[in-house]
């Protein structure tokens, strides 16, 4: 996950954010068109509304000051499943890409396109 595609954002929810919006891990920021860019905002606010109200994801080591899990992994749809198939029923199953951190996504649903191709 590139810190340049969304900075700041933790892992988990950058997958779950790239899943919805159907970008590629991979895919450079700075090739986006202005539409994907406000589908990302969007999606953005709303998965970390989401999370927030869920109380966080609790993958590892993560838990709230009282010490009760976060919820919002039981909605996560890529993080954490490779091998399981894509939620959007495409037929594909996630993927993990390994680099510094791992990357969950569906090969179908979120290609990386050719560097002409990033007008939609
Ligand atoms: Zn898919």
């Amino acid at each position: 996950m590139q810190q340049q595609t969304i900075a700041g954002i933790g892992n988990i929810y950058a997958n779950e954010i790239l899943f919805r919006v159907g970008l590629h891990p991979n895919a450079r920021a700075n090739r986006l068109s202005r539409l994907k860019i406000e589908r990302l905002y969007q999606v953005t606010r709303e998965v970390l509304q989401h999370a927030i109200a869920c109380g966080g994801s609790s993958v590892k080591d993560f838990f709230a000051p009282d010490g009760t899990e976060g919820r919002y992994k039981q909605h996560h749809l890529v993080y954490g499943k490779e091998g399981k198939p894509c939620p959007n029923g495409c037929g594909q199953v996630i993927r993990r890409l390994q680099s510094e951190r791992s990357s969950f996504y569906c090969p179908t649903c979120q290609k990386l396109r050719s560097l002409k191709d990033h007008s939609v």
